[in-house]
């Protein structure tokens, strides 16, 4: 029941009046979305696309869930704002249903508006728990848009806007595909990451250093799963040097990887972990810092400076309630982690074998990505790092044209549909891919 009289107008006044982010205004031509249910949209003229792009919103358990509509509606009847110094049914029940999913005792939330904003209250609370400024934080991130969040951000979009005003220093995170440091190995380039970490912490000067962020597995920046070992002494280092951890599983966390959150594959605590998309299934805006209980103390008698009108809005709060309550009842954190194992995983694994434009697979759950190069001998990406291609964009138009949304970055595509996809939507999806991968090898060598 697409209109699409409706759609054109919407069409209209998008380019009449909407600014878009990360964009050149004029040479933009956005899809209309119409409508969505599942692991469908439809488009203005009631053309149905499989959505394999749900990572941006974190749509975990779909479209439309009649689970999560009827309690955004239930609360809307019931009470809409309130000041945030006031306690709300809604929000004091997802932060207990939160709480009790984080690692270890981060027991303690505070409710933001999305992802950046949680960023950007976890490293206050680090610098005023530590007494310290600088950050540390990976390139091939991303942790906001924000003024400290796009600084910490370590993709090419932080380019424009960083002002270097804000205390970050960069490292580099384990990449062993394309390594920093020479490595042939994942142990070895865990080791030597590590090393770098501790040298720049040394010549930095641990003393002013309040926090390390990194995203447990960085996801827009290109789904990079850790080598064993890596985290772990990212947590041992900052215990040695008072620095605090702060885990970004804004995009990662939420059942995407097949855990609650992925900090959970590598067995480490952080001090501080960031959540926002997932955590409501991308319904309402809602983000949210889980805090240690040592931070939390410091600010158990000195007030916390900060705060937003909207921290743990109701309706974000009670859609919260109701995707966490129906990812637990419907098993979506296990179907994920299936997904990956025994679908995506296997699947992916043989595109490496038949596609010669794919370099590299990697993920997790339902949190992959396929990296495509012009030739697998050098690794020369299929385009630049920080810049589209013709050649890419050759390649999303393909996927639409087949009815499938891709999330494409750079020289890479990602398989990244909804958590609860069935797995006849998923295989649907995955031969779109292996057909649109038939096009990428004409650009390889
Ligand atoms: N951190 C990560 C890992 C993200 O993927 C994003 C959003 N893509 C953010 C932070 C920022 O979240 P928001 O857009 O809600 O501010």
């Amino acid at each position: 029941d697409v209109d699409s009289a409706a759609a054109r107008r919407a069409y209209e006044l998008d380019r009449k009046h909407v600014f878009h982010s990360w964009s050149a205004q004029d040479l933009l031509d956005p899809m209309v979305i119409s409508a969505a249910e599942g692991s469908y949209v439809w488009d203005g003229e009631g053309t149905r696309y499989l959505d394999f792009s749900s990572q941006l919103v974190n749509t975990n358990i779909g479209h439309q869930h009649p689970a999560v509509v009827a309690a955004i509606a239930a609360q809307a009847a019931k009470l809409c704002t309130i000041a945030p110094s006031y306690a709300n049914e809604a929000r004091s029940e997802a932060a207990r249903l939160i709480a009790e999913r984080t690692p270890g005792e981060l027991n303690k939330i505070f409710f933001t508006n999305g992802g950046a904003d949680a960023n950007e209250h976890a490293v206050r609370m680090a610098r005023l728990h530590t007494g310290r400024k600088k950050v540390l934080s990976a390139y091939r991130s991303y942790h906001g848009g924000t003024h400290l969040a796009v600084n910490i951000t370590g993709d090419p979009r932080r380019w424009a806007s960083d002002t270097a005003s804000t205390g970050t220093v960069h490292f580099f995170p384990p990449y062993l595909y394309r390594t920093a440091f020479h490595s042939t190995t994942e142990a070895e380039e865990s080791q030597r990451a590590l090393e770098h970490l501790e040298q720049l912490i040394v010549f930095e000067g641990a003393a002013t250093i309040a926090a390390l962020i990194l995203e447990t597995i960085p996801g827009s920046a290109g789904i990079y799963v850790p080598p064993a070992g890596y985290l772990q002494g990212v947590r041992e280092l900052c215990t040695k040097y008072g620095i605090m951890f702060i885990a970004d599983e804004v995009m990662a966390g939420f059942g995407r990887t097949g855990k609650w959150f992925a900090v959970e594959h590598f067995d480490v605590v952080p001090d501080l972990l960031t959540f926002a998309k997932g955590v409501n299934s991308g319904y309402v805006p809602l983000g949210g810092v889980a805090i240690s209980p040592e931070i939390a103390a410091t600010f158990g008698t000195k007030p916390y400076p900060g705060g937003l009108t909207y921290s743990g809005h109701p309706l974000a709060t009670a859609a919260a309630v109701a995707t966490i309550n129906t990812m637990e009842r419907e098993g979506v954190v296990d179907h994920a982690a299936f997904l990956g194992n025994d679908i995506i995983g296997p699947a992916l694994a043989d595109f490496a074998i038949r596609h010669k434009s794919v370099g590299e697979v990697r993920g997790k759950g339902v949190f992959w990505a396929i990296e495509l190069v012009k030739d697998r001998e050098t690794r020369e990406p299929l385009a630049p790092y920080g810049a589209s291609s013709p050649e890419m964009n050759q390649l999303i138009a393909a996927c639409k044209s087949r009815g499938l949304i891709p999330f494409a970055n750079f020289n890479r595509i990602h398989v990244v549909p909804p958590c609860n996809i069935s797995v006849e939507e998923l295989k649907a999806g995955l031969a779109i891919l292996d057909e649109v991968l038939d096009i990428a090898d004409g650009f390889a060598a």
